[in-house]
């Protein structure tokens, strides 16, 4: 299992591409809460997003192990992150991507130099896609987040929350495949164990919860239909899942509505733009009742890239 050191470790690895991101206070955010309440500003991570981190954390050891080429399959922030981080290490990288993917995002893809291959529409055809790539090519498939560098990079967003915020009492992350969440609750629980670490998912998209009830790995149907896409995974990591039984404190859900309305809220109030992945967290904070009152709460704000051809539609809510 991954441990503190792996975390404070990829730290030194990553330190010079990562940014320490803000903390932001609302003030507004506080007194609707009745909390406390910051912002982990990952959604002003260099390309947009945490994924930045783990990537970084997994490529240069790739390097150093001789690797002259990286693939990813993936059309959203980890592409974008393996990408520019191969640019940065002047390895070359191909991100497979569906045959749908949206313009916006292949063009991020390609202004960090990554080369394109689309394939199907499912991960199911595009990472078998990817790993073949990288044999066929002496090359080094990076995985979004079941691999031990990815969690240890994700972690160190731990890391600079215990010491941005001081006594924080309540960290809420959002969980896809479980890296972030994973890498968190290791930096987290090994570090100031008396910290509370809710993971929350989307109704559609509960394929953790699922698993945790069930104590074993368990598929989910219909993750497709999220917004929240950077949380469409369809099951917890093998290696991420046992991290998050041994050390999440509780893992909650939200509806599709409640993520629109916390990314109006944050628009509206606090003049962010974050993506439906990252809006969940605040989703949790603003409508459900966890007890959170007088403490310190940190909510993740895990990515920024929204295709703002899109943004009116996903900040568009019925009843208003
Ligand atoms: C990937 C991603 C997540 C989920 O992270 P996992 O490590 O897969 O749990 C959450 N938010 C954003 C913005 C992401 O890109």
């Amino acid at each position: 299992m991954v441990q503190l050191e792996d975390v404070l470790r990829a730290r030194g690895r990553i330190v010079d591409t990562v940014k320490t991101t803000p903390i932001l206070k609302s003030r507004q955010l506080s007194e609707k809460v009745g909390a406390q309440v910051f912002i982990k500003s990952e959604h002003l991570q260099t390309t947009g997003s945490f994924k930045i981190r783990g990537a970084t954390n997994r490529v240069i050891q790739a390097k150093e192990e001789g690797a002259k080429f990286v693939t990813a399959a993936s059309s959203g922030n980890h592409g974008q992150a393996v990408a520019y981080i191969a640019n940065q290490l002047e390895i070359p990288a191909t991100i497979v991507v569906p045959t749908d993917a949206s313009e916006s995002k292949v063009s991020a893809i390609k202004q960090y130099n990554g080369s394109i291959e689309y394939c199907g529409t499912t991960s199911a055809e595009r990472i078998p896609r990817a790993k073949e790539l990288a044999t066929e090519l002496d090359g080094v498939f990076i995985p979004p987040y079941d691999h031990p560098d990815i969690i240890a990079g994700q972690g160190t967003v731990g890391l600079e929350i215990l010491e941005q915020v001081e006594e924080v009492d309540t960290v809420i992350v959002p969980v896809g495949g479980g890296g972030l969440s994973s890498g968190v609750l290791t930096a987290i629980k090994e570090k100031k164990p008396s910290v509370r670490v809710i993971g929350v998912e989307p109704e559609l998209g509960n394929d953790t919860q699922v698993s945790l009830e069930k104590g074993v790995v368990t598929p989910a149907d219909g993750t497709d239909q999220t917004i929240a896409d950077g949380l469409r995974t369809t099951q917890p990591g093998d290696l991420t899942f046992p991290i998050l039984q041994k050390y999440l404190d509780d893992l909650v859900l939200v509806s599709e509505e409640e993520i629109r309305y916390a990314i109006r809220f944050v628009m509206e109030r606090i003049k962010q733009i974050i993506e439906p992945s990252s809006a969940t967290t605040v989703a949790v904070a603003l409508y459900r009742d966890l007890g959170l009152q007088k403490d310190k709460v940190v909510c993740i704000s895990s990515g920024g890239n929204v295709d703002l051809n899109k943004l009116s539609d996903l900040i568009n809510v019925v009843g208003e």
